[in-house]
């Protein structure tokens, strides 16, 4: 079988995307146990992965970045999913945390985080969710009250990835709880040397062993006024634009992972002997995995038309959270099939289909759960009255 031509990879991207699967996949050979047991990526790997040019691609050259595309960013999260480590650290690091800033920040932010990020010096957050207000993040109670020259944060957050780690962390908190969403705010907090600011709990998850998750707590941490992030009572129109990105990348990482997973699983099921023959002798199993590979053609299919449409501006919301609700759906059918199909070893850590398929439960889950993403498509299907 061989893969579709994607219709937006160039020549530079491609050599990117074998560049990054390198540097990946030797990292994970010989870090990875390492990182799942201290439940973070190392220091270490985020300036290597800086000076080796694969953080914050699509961030413009002249703050550090590489000055590409969010389709540089894919390819590079991409090699992540082939290399069988969590996502979601470099994509808060790449994609999200530094998107924000190059689309709201003042000159002064972005020449003060985007470099460092860049670089993997600074790692960044973004601390949108609490424990009463996730889906609805509106309900979010973490203030910021303005003193003077200064901000003054109170409140709590949980699920944020990288949150034990970050030197930077963009904080949602509501200046003014009278506007509803209109008096939600972001905040960048420098994390080092911050009084009142504490990580009061690394999660243990089922997957995504080596991308922290953290509670945090502001106790009055003070910031000066200007760490501001666009205006006051910016914060829900910057949350809505930035997670349309986010969406892409899940949908992206989910596709990359049905592929993957298809791949692992042919090798196995023809090397694999039961019965004296191996397994894909048996039709059932040619079965499966051919209802597999079709649906990985057809999510290739499905995402390839949404990033050129993307590339080109003209990729609209309710496509993105089709997009994402679909093919992160289709990733946990596609990968629980293939799992298996490699018998007792699929459910060891040592296979890496083991690692796909708990990587990826959480992906119907954040970037807002796929039921609010049908919302979302639903919501453009009804005639307004
Ligand atoms: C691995 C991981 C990483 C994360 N990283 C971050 C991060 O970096 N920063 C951050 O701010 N947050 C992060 N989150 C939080 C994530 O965004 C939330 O978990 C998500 O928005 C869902 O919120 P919740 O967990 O409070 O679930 P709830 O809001 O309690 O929803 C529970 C379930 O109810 C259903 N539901 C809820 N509302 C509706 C509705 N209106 N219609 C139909 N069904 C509905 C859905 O099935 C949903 O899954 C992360 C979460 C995980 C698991």
């Amino acid at each position: 079988m061989t893969s579709p031509v994607r219709p937006w990879m160039t020549v530079e991207l491609a050599a990117l995307g074998e560049r990054a699967a390198a540097f990946l996949t030797a990292q994970a050979a010989a870090h990875r146990q390492r990182w799942v047991e201290q439940k973070h990526l190392d220091r270490d790997f985020w300036t290597a992965a800086g000076a080796a040019g694969l953080l914050c691609r699509s961030v413009p050259a002249e703050y550090g970045g590489g000055g590409g595309t969010l389709a540089d960013d894919l390819v590079v999260l991409t090699a992540l999913v082939d290399a069988g480590i969590a996502v979601p650290t470099v994509q808060v690091q790449s994609v999200i945390a530094p998107q924000f800033l190059v689309d709201h920040g003042t000159q002064e932010q972005k020449h003060r985080w985007l470099p460092e990020m860049a670089a993997g010096r600074v790692v960044g957050a973004l601390a949108m969710t609490e424990a009463q207000a996730g889906s609805d993040a509106r309900a979010m109670t973490t203030r910021a009250v303005r003193e003077g020259g200064t901000y003054v944060i109170t409140g709590t957050k949980t699920f944020i990835t990288n949150g034990s780690i970050a030197d930077l962390v963009i904080v949602a908190a509501c200046t003014d709880p009278a506007a509803g969403r209109h008096g939600i705010s972001l905040l960048l907090v420098d994390t080092r040397d911050c009084e009142g600011f504490s990580v009061t709990r690394v999660i243990d998850k089922v997957g995504q062993h080596e991308a922290d998750l953290a509670e945090l707590a502001f106790d009055r941490v003070r910031v000066p006024a200007d760490c501001l992030l666009g205006a006051e009572g910016g914060g829900w129109a910057m949350l809505v634009r930035q997670l349309t990105k986010e969406r892409i990348v899940i949908a992206t990482t989910a596709t990359a992972a049905v592929e993957r997973a298809v791949v692992l699983t042919t090798r196995h099921v023809n090397e694999r002997q039961a019965f004296g023959r191996p397994l894909i002798d048996n039709q059932h199993v040619r079965i499966e995995l051919a209802e597999c590979a079709t649906e990985a053609v057809v999510a290739r299919a499905f995402l390839d038309s949404c990033l050129v449409r993307l590339l080109k501006g003209s990729l609209d919301d309710a496509t993105v959270a089709m997009a994402k609700w679909w093919l992160s759906d289709l990733e946990g059918q596609v990968l629980d099939r293939c799992l298996q199909l490699f018998g007792g070893y699929g459910y060891t850590t040592e296979y890496p289909i083991a690692r796909l398929w708990a990587n990826a439960r959480a992906q119907r889950i954040y970037g807002g759960a796929n039921e609010i993403m049908k919302e979302t498509v639903g919501r453009s299907l009804t005639v307004r009255r």
